[in-house]
C-alpha cells in the first residue's frame, strides 16, 4: 500500500479500484484557445458536460481515472479541480511531463543542456525540476500533485527534443518514484527506443512504464516481446476506430494477449476526452464509440464472450494499476547515465 496523488488528495493504492489508466478530460491547444475561444464556448457548459460524462463513468463502476494531459496538451488543473469536486465517486490522477513528437517547446530551446555549446559547460535541464516540483509541491499553486510522468515518441522517432524530454522524465522518476506513461507508435516500434533510452541508458524499471497505445497494433508477437521485457502495455484506445483499426481488431488483440497469458502486463483505457480541439467537431460523429462508456458497455462483454475471464479483467483494471503505482520509491539514477548525450 502506498499513497497515490489524486486531484482531491492522496488515496491509498489499495483503494484505487477499477482504474482507467489513460483518459483525458480536455485536450486543448492552449494559446489557440486563449485567443480564439469561439468553439470552446461557455466555460460553465464545458465543465457541466465533463461532470455529467464523468459521473456516468463512475456509475459504471470506474473509481479512478488517470489523465495524462501535460504541457503540449493544454493541461489546466484549476478546471480539473472544479470538475473533480463535483464527481466525488471518481479519483482523478493528473500528470506532469511534456508532450511532443519532435522538438521541445520554445520555452526550453535556450535553457539547460541547449546552452552547453555556448557556455562550454553542462547545465542541468530545468525540465527536471519543473516535473519534480509538480510531483512534490503541486501544480501551479493549486496544491494538486502529479501522480504520473508523461512523455511521447511517435512516428518521427527519437528526435533530439523527444530524447531530451524522455531523459528529463527519467531523472524526475528517479527523484520521486513516480511511474511513467509514454505515448508510443507501435506501427514503427518506437517502444524499442523507449527501452534503449529510459531502461538501458537511464536505468528505469520497465515495470514502471506504461507503453501507451500498444493496442494500436495487431502484432501480438511484438507486444509479447515488450511484455516479456517487463513493460506494461497500454491497451488504451478502445473506441478510436479508424481505417484498418476496428473495434474487432482492438478487442481481438486483447483476447489473444490474454490467451497468451499476458493479462498481468496490460492496462485498459480509451484515450477519450470530453472535448479535444485537435479534431473538427464534425468528425466526432464518425467516431461514435470513442467515449468513456465504450469499454465497459461494449468491449468487456465482447472479450468475455471470447474467453477472457472476470479474474483477468480485474487483473487488468484493478491489480495492475495498483501494483504499477505501488512499487514507487525514489531510486538513484545509474552513474553511467549522468553523462549520456543531451542530458542532465
Ligand atoms: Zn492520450
Amino acid at each position: 500500500m502506498s499513497p497515490v496523488h489524486t486531484v482531491r488528495g492522496p488515496v491509498d493504492s489499495a483503494d484505487l479500484g477499477r482504474t482507467y489508466m489513460h483518459e483525458h478530460i480536455f485536450v486543448l491547444t492552449a494559446d489557440v484557445q486563449a485567443n480564439h475561444p469561439q468553439e470552446w464556448g461557455s466555460e460553465e457548459d464545458r465543465v457541466a458536460d465533463a461532470v455529467q460524462k464523468l459521473r456516468a463513468l463512475a456509475a459504471q463502476g470506474v473509481t479512478t481515472l488517470v489523465d495524462p494531459t501535460v504541457v503540449g496538451l493544454g493541461r489546466y488543473v484549476p478546471r480539473i479541480q472544479r470538475i473533480a469536486e463535483q464527481v466525488p465517486d471518481l479519483n482523478i490522477v493528473v500528470a506532469t511531463g511534456i508532450y511532443t513528437y519532435d522538438s521541445v517547446p520554445f520555452h526550453f530551446h535556450h535553457r539547460g543542456p541547449a546552452l552547453a555549446a555556448v557556455l562550454g559547460t553542462e547545465l542541468p535541464d530545468p525540465m527536471v525540476d519543473l516535473f519534480v516540483d509538480d510531483i512534490t509541491d503541486g501544480i501551479a499553486g493549486t496544491g494538486v500533485r502529479a501522480g504520473m510522468l508523461k512523455c511521447a515518441i511517435d512516428e518521427p522517432g527519437l528526435t533530439p527534443g523527444v530524447e531530451r524530454v524522455m531523459r528529463a522524465v527519467a531523472r524526475a522518476h528517479h527523484a520521486t518514484g513516480t511511474p511513467i506513461t509514454v505515448h508510443t507508435h507501435p506501427g514503427t516500434r518506437t517502444a524499442m527506443d523507449v527501452k534503449r533510452v529510459l531502461c538501458d541508458s537511464e536505468g528505469v524499471d520497465p515495470g514502471r512504464i506504461v507503453l501507451a497505445h500498444s493496442g494500436d497494433t495487431t502484432d501480438c508477437d511484438h507486444l509479447t516481446a515488450l511484455a516479456d521485457a517487463g513493460f506494461v502495455l497500454g491497451m488504451d484506445r478502445f473506441g478510436l476506430n479508424l481505417g484498418d483499426t476496428t473495434f474487432e481488431t482492438r478487442a481481438d488483440t486483447l483476447v489473444e494477449m490474454c490467451r497468451r497469458g499476458y493479462a498481468e502486463r496490460m492496462v485498459l483505457s480509451q484515450d477519450a476526452s470530453c472535448y479535444i480541439d485537435w479534431i473538427d467537431p464534425m468528425v466526432m460523429p464518425f467516431l461514435p464509440q470513442w467515449h468513456y462508456l465504450h469499454l465497459g458497455a461494449e468491449v468487456l462483454p465482447y472479450v468475455r464472450e471470447r474467453g477472457v475471464t472476470e479474474e483477468q479483467i480485474d487483473t487488468m483494471l484493478v491489480a495492475n494499476p495498483r501494483r504499477f503505482f505501488e512499487t514507487g520509491r525514489p531510486t538513484p539514477a545509474p552513474p553511467d547515465a549522468i553523462g549520456a548525450p543531451g542530458v542532465r
